[in-house]
């Protein structure tokens, strides 16, 4: 069966800009650089440039445009999440939650592991993470490529 495809130049260049936009910095930061920004020290700027340049090769392999869900995490705001492990990668710039509402970034995942291997990075179990896609740029103790929290 033949699909009607919207094929108006405007619509195909936006698509085509926002599936490239890469995540930045700033937005892992997610604003908490200017109220914590003692908490930010040399090696946590250094990882979180890490986190994003690998989060950024995920997304360009997957060819998925996931928003920053949750980035660093200074102690204060990790505290007041119900659920965050007081020991979160999240808190040292070491992972990165990406939006992923329908689960497709964390699919594209389990069946690409060895794409997360070349490019450094852990995934937590996708049963884990409805609607997010947590990969993290450290082992967890395990070792395992993807884990359970
Ligand atoms: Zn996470």
């Amino acid at each position: 069966m033949k699909h009607m495809a919207d094929s108006s130049p405007a619509r195909t260049a936006m698509d085509h800009r926002d599936r490239m936009r890469p995540i930045t910095l700033t937005e892992y930061f997610m604003g908490r650089d200017a109220e914590h920004s003692a908490e930010l020290t040399g090696p946590l700027r250094h990882n979180a440039q890490l986190m994003v340049a690998r989060a950024n090769a995920l997304l360009q392999r997957a060819g998925c445009a996931c928003a920053v869900n949750s980035g660093w995490r200074p102690q204060a705001v990790n505290a007041r999440l119900p659920n965050a492990s007081p020991r979160s990668r999240h808190l040292t710039c070491e992972a990165i939650d990406l939006n992923d509402p329908c689960d497709r970034l964390d699919g594209w995942c389990m069946a690409h592991l060895d794409a997360l291997e070349s490019i450094g990075l852990w995934l937590e179990h996708p049963d884990a993470t409805p609607g997010w896609c947590h990969v993290q740029i450290v082992p967890p103790r395990s070792r395992r490529r993807v884990f359970e929290p």
